[in-house]
């Protein structure tokens, strides 16, 4: 039987996770889902999954571009999308072979790259602090030439500290970790680059930046044929480090209107500097000085593997996930257009500190959480037998807490009461236990 309903090759979306799933229902979208390789897709699969088509992107990339171009010979997709980062880029050069709407695989590698995206946002004037980059060694023009005279650490010490060493290809804040002072840059560099080798599995170039003071907040957008439309802007707390666990999100930010234009204007120019004209995207930025932003980095997908959605339908109404699956597959967007979204609403996620380390040997308070009558999903990660690292190795968050308020004040005071009542106690584990 044929059907008239597009179809969208969804990349290594957790099934856990429900938002994209049933947007995709709602919009009339066939999904054909690549399931993550550790990811048990059960066998009553989420709406709209039409098909489920296992591909190992890391093992088998250009195997995997096979596939899809076959699967696209026989039975034409209209579009490929994915919300986990590492994938972007094989998502872009998909939808590039194939023919299908998406950004280019260029734009896709230079958002993802720490060192690439502030060169290009520097070059189009855009709010850069500045940096270095300490390429992996013998990949690239800042390559590592040492400590000594003309050597990256010499550069380094011009910026004015504290700085912040990140690795180029990170995600989720891993390893990204607050210098001091000069003095203490060289063995910070090393750490970060442990964490890399043990958690990225790989050696990653570095950038070493001027740590940006003020708070932070995510701004959730779509963008569609180059146009770009903010569609929600969140405060995501004032993390100080010296490593930086994500803590909270709450939207809409109250925010002075002109603060709000800039940051605006900032995030727009960000899309054509990086060159993202499609898709939804999520920004991150810094206020600094309470009232510069400057951008951390610009996904081009819906974040926190559809956090980002819950967060922008909530407060504007727009089926964020939805719109992104339509511009996938080439047909219009319903939302774009129009002035900046009036807020019908707020909503909020708080991430579950780890509070220390150890085996977990029981999370209070989570049951209450799950009663209440604001909360609508506990996605829960972390659970009673499982090893929590010390920092700054990461381990994951315990768990997502998503709520939905009227006023984003009610949000603020949710959670503060979620602060006192959701913890997490541990059995001490010597460092010879650790896996
Ligand atoms: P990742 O892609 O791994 O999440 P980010 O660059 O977004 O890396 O950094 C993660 C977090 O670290 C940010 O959300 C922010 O809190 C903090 N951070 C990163 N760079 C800076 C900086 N230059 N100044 C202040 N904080 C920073």
């Amino acid at each position: 039987m044929t059907t008239n309903r597009p179809t969208v090759v969804l990349v290594y979306q957790r099934t856990s996770l429900p938002w994209v799933f049933e947007s995709a229902e709602r919009a009339g979208i066939d999904l054909v889902l690549v399931p993550r390789p550790d990811d048990t897709v059960a066998a009553d699969p989420p709406p709209a999954v039409t098909e489920v088509l296992p591909l190992d992107l890391d093992a088998d990339r250009a195997g995997a571009l096979e596939v899809l171009r076959k699967r696209h010979a026989d039975q034409p997709f209209q579009g490929i999308v994915t919300l986990y980062d590492p994938a972007v880029p094989f998502v872009a050069e998909a939808a590039e072979i194939l023919g299908l709407p998406g950004i280019s695989l260029d734009a896709a590698l230079g958002a993802q790259d720490k060192r690439v995206m502030r060169a290009r946002l520097a070059a189009a004037g855009l709010n850069v602090p500045r940096f270095e980059r300490l390429d992996a060694p013998g990949t690239g023009p800042g390559a590592d030439t040492g400590g000594g005279p003309g050597g990256w650490e010499e550069a380094a010490a011009r910026l004015t500290f504290p700085v912040v060493v990140k690795p180029a290809h990170g995600f989720s804040s891993l390893g990204v970790t607050k210098a001091a002072t000069p003095d203490s840059l060289g063995a910070v560099v090393e750490e970060v680059r442990r964490i890399c080798a043990a958690q990225l599995g790989r050696p990653d170039g570095l950038v070493v930046e001027e740590y940006l003071d003020g708070p932070e907040f995510a701004v959730e957008s779509l963008a569609h044929g180059g146009e770009v439309r903010v569609l929600s802007i969140g405060y995501k707390g004032e993390p100080e480090g010296p490593h930086f666990e994500e803590s909270v999100y709450r939207a809409p930010a109250s925010l002075p209107e002109d603060v709000a234009a800039d940051i605006r204007r900032e995030v727009v120019a960000a899309h054509a500097a990086l060159g993202i004209t499609d898709g939804p995207t999520h920004t991150e930025l810094r206020l600094r000085g309470g009232r510069t932003p400057y951008l951390l980095e610009l996904g081009a997908r819906i974040g926190g593997s559809g956090v980002s959605h819950y967060i922008a339908s909530h407060v504007t109404g727009i089926d964020v996930a939805a719109e992104a699956l339509r511009i996938a597959a080439g047909t219009a967007p319903a939302s774009m257009g129009g002035g900046d979204p009036v807020p019908v609403g707020a909503a909020a996620n708080y991430i579950v500190p780890c509070g220390g380390s150890g085996r977990i040997t029981a999370i209070h308070g989570l049951d209450a959480v799950r009663e209440d009558p604001r909360v609508d999903h506990v996605v829960q990660m972390l659970f009673p037998g499982d090893v929590v690292r010390p920092y700054p190795d990461f381990t994951g968050y315990p768990a997502f807490v998503l709520s939905r308020h009227a006023e984003v004040t009610e949000a603020e005071e949710f959670h503060r009461w979620l602060e006192r009542s959701v913890r997490i106690d541990y059995a001490p584990l010597d460092p010879s236990q650790l896996p």
